[in-house]
Order: C-alpha cells, then structure tokens, then sequence
C-alpha cells in the first residue's frame, strides 16, 4: 500500500477547480487555508464514479498543501450499514489516500444540527409544517408555476419549537410533520420553496441506534457538516448546483449564531464520470448483488473498487485513469477502452511474465528423449531488465494452446499446422509431423519433431515466422481462470429509461478450468499478478486453494501477437 498519495498520484494538470482555488489563495479567502472532504453515504461500496472524487478532493488538499478528510454522510439510517463504512475505509486507502485522523460521521453533529434547528425557529427562519407529503407537493408548485405557502408557515414559534422536541421525543409517526425552512414559495430554483430540513423516521441508525427519532436532510446537514469541519471548498458532482443557494442560505443564516463555524465553505460542482458499458448507480448495483446477478460487491465484473481490485487493477492505474480523464464542468461519457488502457500500460511496466496454456493440446516431441529435462531462460519483464530471468523445464512431452494449431491453415497462420514449424517461446523450433485423434475425431495430441540445434538465443540462427507459448507436462500446475467481458450488452445500460438489469450479457464470465501453468505460479499469493504471455494480464483470485490455484484475467493483451513475434526476436538472449 502506498501511504503518499499524493506525492504518488499522477501530476494533474490544473483544471477549473484548482484554479478558483489558486485564485481564492491570492485573493486571501479562507484565511489561505485549503481543506476539502470526501462525503459517501454508507450506503454501498465505492465505485469509480467514487474515485474520481476521492483523487479530485485528495489531490486539490495535497495540490495547495492543505487537509482532506474523509466524512460518512451518515443521515438516512434505513439504507446505512457498518459493511459499508469499513468497505469505504479500506477502498479510500487502498487507492492510496490517507485522512489520517480526520476522519468523521454527520452523525457526529446530530445534537448540533438539531440545535441550530431550534435557532432558526426562534429567529423566524424555520417552520414545522403537517402538511402531508402529497399536499407539500402540489403546494410546491412547478417548474413554470410559482408555489404557495403553507397555512402553517406562520405558526407561532412557541408552536413549531414544541412540535420539533416531540417529533424528536418520537410523539409523531412518520410523516406526520416535517421542519421546514422558510424562504421563498415563489422562488424560481424549487429547492428555496421551503426546503426540508427535518422528517420524522423510526428508524435505527448504525451509530446512533434509537437516540433519533428525526434525521436532518443532506441539503441542511451537509453544509453544516463542512462549517463544523472548517471546510473551504466543498467539491461535489453536478446535480448540487441547483442546491447551492440552499447551501448558501444554511451557512449565511447559521453562521452567526453558530460559534463552533470554523469557515464559510463554498461548493463547487463538477461533472461526475460516466463509463460506457456500466452503471454508477448504488442503488442499481445493490441490486445486482441481492439478486445474485453478481457474486458480491467485490465481483471481478462489478465497477466498483473492490471489484476493480479482484480483477487485478492496481491503484496506480486508477489514480492514472482520475488524471487523464480531468475535471470538467460539462457531462460527458468516457470510453471503457481508455480504463482497460491505463491498467494495461501499469501492468505492462511492473507484472512478471509467466506462461499459461488456456486450453491445452499436448504435444510429444518423438526425438526428444524420454527422460531428459532441460532447462531454458526465461525474461521476467522485458520492459524492465532489472526483474531478472528465470529457469523454465523443457521436456519431451508440452502442452500448447489448442488454438496455435491448425490442421488445415488459412494463409498467414504462422502457428503450427502439419508439416509445419514454429518457436516455442524461449526454446527451439518445434515441426508438426502427425496429428491424434479419439473416436470423435477431436486432436488429442500432437506428434512432433524440435531441431535440437535451434535453441533460442543469441546462436540461433534459423528464424521461423510464428512463436507461441507452452509449458512442459510434467512441470505444469492446473489452474482455474476466469476471464471477463463487461457486464453489460450495451454502451449505455440504462438508455431510454430501461433497467439496466435486463441489459446483462450473458457471457460476462468465461470460467476455464483445465488451464496448465507453470509451476511456480500455483503458490502465488492472492492478489499477485503476472501477465501470461499472448493471453493478458492476470490476478490471483482470493478463491484461490492450495493446489487449486484461481486467477482472474484483469485485461487483455492489445496486439499481443505482433509484439511478441517481434519482441522475441529482439530481447530473448
Ligand atoms: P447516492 O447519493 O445515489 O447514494 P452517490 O453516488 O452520490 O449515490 P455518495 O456516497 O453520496 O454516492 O457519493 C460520495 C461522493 O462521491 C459525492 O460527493 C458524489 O458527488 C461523488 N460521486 C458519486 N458518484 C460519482 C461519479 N460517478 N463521478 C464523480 N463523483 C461521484
Ligand atoms: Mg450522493
């Protein structure tokens, strides 16, 4: 785990965000003082929505030397679990940010919050209003008509302070009475006509248990949440920017009686990310894991960070992704293909080579002897000499990729086919000579020849045109691996208001069990990750069993073909 997120984390080039703060540093707001917050409900894991936030909020603290905490916006009980705060801790963490101790509950602020509560009753701003919810709606008024006030809204204070302690005493079911800021009924942005400040749930809270009988709304806890903290900049995605005056009006009237105010924060929407082929929606992927469409949150499939590190993302990758996507104001929809590329080029530099027959034909090579095993050396990581090589048996009797064979070619096959030859990787020229077939006509195995004089190295001198992977029989580990296509059949799941959990493909999850590996990879520690040379990149699932190795298939390889004719010829030694 990378403790400096920051110093870690890609350079952002600057964008609007980090420039109104620049520009609020030379204006001398806030005193010079930077300090965000990443605020998630508990109310599911995090998903890569989640991580573009968390490098905006981290990154603009780290970018002008200030603070970012980490705040569980904690104020609908009915949908928040204690899971979900530790999935949140461990995710934010992993991705390599650190809170240190600042990390808090807008539960934390319950008696505060409901204090300033009374404070804006006792000074006009506040009503409690028993209306029932269908009557505050139609009183609401629309978008192109003006709203109407409620004939409670000049109850006596007296009134509405006493109808506010026994809602909170629990006297009220729900929805009997709400608490209602009194601004504008014909204002033109809806959420100034009486916003909601307090309803009335009995329901028990996952920190507070039953001490609350009424939860204040995020538009009245939020900012409060951020004074409390002395946040500067309150970052959050678009949807907000209609909430803004409201935003503004809770600090603006409270900040005067509310000592404990330690700033007066500012938000600041930005646009939040959309991936093609998959949802962001928690609601829709809590769905997804109730009904066991996916195995857990933490699903290979699933975009959510748990999900993304079983698969094998590294966080390197994601901080990389966060920085070329940047931060805009505008909605936009960013191509899966560039997340599967940022991963692909970490891995790339770091992940250990290793060879992995997906689906094996074996190959008995009649003029190799019997008993021999030889070894051959194997390049770790040609994109970084310092991993070394290592010692791979070679023996008479190889699986190979069922696919590298053909008894009838199409042109331009440059794998094996009768009669013809190809390198084993890092070994010699193999020659096909007869091909084995059981009753159904399926190949069982393959008879061949090596030209003992054609070890791979800098001697070689005969050159075929193909080269494919393998692994001796004898020293070949099986292994389960599964590999992945998105979850969803279309670009846009949810298109056209349809559920996007009738758009699932089918084939996400290809589970391929009688995979042959090398040896040495059926000891590796969950989370491990290699790539198999010509197959993709790979990630020890924590399924995993001794002896009973499991690997998820993070991404493909791109173009693997052509670079490893390529790459074989020029950096084997
Ligand atoms: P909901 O409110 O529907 O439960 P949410 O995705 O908004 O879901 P939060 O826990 O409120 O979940 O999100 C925490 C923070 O992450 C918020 O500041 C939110 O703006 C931000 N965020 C959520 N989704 C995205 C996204 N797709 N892109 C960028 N930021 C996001
Ligand atoms: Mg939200």
């Amino acid at each position: 785990m990378d403790s400096e997120a920051g110093a870690a984390a890609p350079a952002a080039s600057s964008d609007f965000i980090r420039e109104m703060v620049a520009e609020d540093l030379r204006a001398g707001k806030h005193g010079g003082r930077v300090h965000t917050r990443f605020p998630p409900e508990p109310n599911g894991y995090l998903h890569i929505g989640h991580a573009k936030a968390i490098c905006l909020n981290f990154g603009v603290a780290a970018d002008f030397s200030g603070l970012c905490n980490l705040r569980f916006d904690d104020t609908n009980p009915a949908r928040e679990d204690i899971e979900y705060v530790e999935s949140i801790e461990a995710d934010v963490r992993w991705l390599g940010f650190d809170w240190e101790r600042r990390m808090f509950y807008a539960s934390d602020y319950f008696e505060l919050i409901y204090g300033y509560a009374e404070q804006l009753i006792r000074d006009g701003k506040a009503y409690v209003d028993s209306l029932t919810a269908d009557e505050i709606r139609e009183y609401r008024g629309t978008l192109t008509e003006p709203g109407r006030n409620s004939p409670y809204r000049e109850r006596a204070v007296e009134e509405s302070l006493d109808l506010l302690r026994r809602m909170r005493n629990g006297e009220f079911p729900d929805g009997a009475h709400v608490l209602r800021a009194k601004i504008d009924m014909a204002s033109p942005n809806m959420n100034m006509r009486d916003p909601t400040l307090y309803r009335i749930r009995h329901a028990a809270h996952h920190r507070t248990g039953d001490a609350w009988r009424i939860y204040p709304t995020y538009d009245y806890a939020h900012p409060i949440s951020d004074a409390l903290e002395g946040i500067t900049h309150s970052i959050c995605t678009l949807e907000f920017e209609d909430h803004r005056p409201l935003y503004d009006w809770c600090v603006d009237n409270l900040r005067v009686a509310a000592s404990e105010f330690k700033s007066k924060p500012q938000q600041i929407e930005f646009a939040r990310l959309n991936l093609s082929f998959t949802i962001m929606s928690k609601r829709k992927l809590l769905a997804l894991v109730e009904q066991k469409l996916v195995t857990g949150w933490d699903d290979p499939r699933m975009p959510t960070i748990a999900g993304l590190r079983r698969r094998g993302y590294t966080p390197e990758a994601i901080r990389d992704f966060c920085a070329r996507i940047g931060v805009a104001k505008k909605e936009n929809v960013i191509d899966m293909a560039l997340l599967e590329h940022t991963v692909r080029e970490d891995l790339n530099k770091r992940a250990p080579r290793a060879m992995a027959v997906l689906r094996p034909v074996t190959v008995v090579i009649e003029n190799y002897p019997e008993d021999r095993v030889e070894e051959v050396e194997a390049v770790n990581n040609p994109e970084d000499a310092s991993a070394g090589t290592r010692k791979l048996p070679f023996s008479r009797t190889l699986f190979i990729e069922r696919e590298d064979f053909m008894e009838t070619p199409p042109k331009k096959f440059f794998r094996l086919a009768p009669g013809t030859e190809v390198r084993l990787r890092y070994a010699y020229i193999l020659k096909c000579e007869r091909v084995i077939k059981d009753a159904s006509g399926t190949i069982t195995e393959l008879r061949c020849t090596y030209d003992p004089d054609s070890l791979n190295g800098p001697t070689a001198t005969r050159r075929v045109k193909g080269t494919i992977h393998w692994v001796s029989a004898a020293h070949a580990a099986d292994a389960e691996l599964r590999l992945y296509d998105r979850l969803f059949q279309s670009a846009d799941p949810g298109e056209g208001g349809q559920d996007p959990l009738t758009d699932l493909n089918p084939d996400s999850l290809d589970r391929v069990t009688g995979a042959k590996l090398e040896l040495a990879l059926a000891a590796a520690a969950p989370g491990s990750r290699f790539q198999f040379e010509r197959q993709g990149y790979f990630c020890v699932d924590p399924d995993s069993r001794q002896g009973k190795p499991v690997f998820n298939r993070t991404v493909t390889l791109k173009d693997s073909w052509a670079k490893i004719t390529a790459r074989g010829a020029q950096t084997t030694p």
